[in-house]
């Protein structure tokens, strides 16, 4: 770490729970995030600037009038663009120092699997049950970290995926696909709301990387705006799983 990193970090190396050791751990890491959306704005912005070394910004829409309210990575002047394009320039100028790869199509099958296995970490910001098992699936066979969030009206979720730990997973909480899917199109959102869930997503990625965030382990977190309430949920991990069922590791 050089003397511009060290004054860039200091307030973040001053906590004793990250340190040197843990910006280093920071500075070398890289994460995927899926979606760069509502969720992704805050997650990827947050990761910049606390000087993660690399992100991947994977989604395939272009930056429309009505993500502006919550998309806070995209400016009005981006409408029509690439939303990782969008993405990675918001990043640059947060931090040039942060290194962007963008993939501007949804990621499946054996690719997905391999830009999962070369990240450290992946942030599911993505709104739809087919994108977040596929990823939570490519997590778990290659025992890649996962945080995974989600808002929808005035209510958000967040909870992870920790190899390390043989926590329990996406599919652990959610099976299969439930009922109709909702949608923010239909139900509508309030932008704050999904930046609290994407912003911690940031906090629980950072404490990961340096080696905490211990909390979020069997545990799914939810978040009502409405009541101003906070509620932890255990999680257990589920034998019959289909994507991490019978794949205990010691
Ligand atoms: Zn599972």
């Amino acid at each position: 770490m050089n003397q511009a990193e060290r004054d860039r970090y200091s307030r973040q190396i001053r906590l004793e729970q990250f340190g040197e050791k843990g910006q280093q751990a920071i500075l070398d890491a890289s994460a995927l995030i899926v979606g760069v959306g509502g969720l992704g704005s805050p997650a990827a912005m947050y990761l910049a600037a606390a000087g993660i070394g690399k992100l991947v910004l994977s989604d395939y829409d272009i930056v429309e009038t009505s993500n502006l309210q919550r998309q806070i990575i995209h400016p009005d002047s981006a409408v029509g663009d690439d939303k990782v394009e969008s993405g990675r320039h918001t990043v640059k100028a947060l931090n040039p120092n942060c290194a962007v790869d963008v993939i501007p199509y949804q990621l499946e099958g054996e690719e997905l699997r391999q830009v999962v296995d070369s990240v450290d970490i992946v942030l599911d910001c993505s709104d739809n049950f087919p994108t977040r098992f596929d990823l939570n699936r490519a997590c778990v066979e290659t025992r890649t970290a996962l945080v995974a969030g989600a808002a929808i009206r005035l209510e958000g979720q967040i909870m992870n995926y920790q190899p390390a730990a043989d926590s329990s997973c996406y599919q652990c909480l959610y099976p299969k696909a439930y009922g109709a899917e909702e949608s923010c199109e239909m139900e509508g959102v309030l932008g704050p709301v999904v930046g609290v869930i994407g912003t911690l997503q940031a906090v629980q990625t950072l404490l990961i990387l340096a080696g905490q965030g211990d909390e979020l382990v069997n545990r799914l977190l939810l978040f009502d705006a409405l009541s101003m309430q906070w509620q932890g949920v255990t999680l257990p991990k589920n034998p019959e799983c289909p994507a991490c069922g019978g794949r205990a590791t010691a």
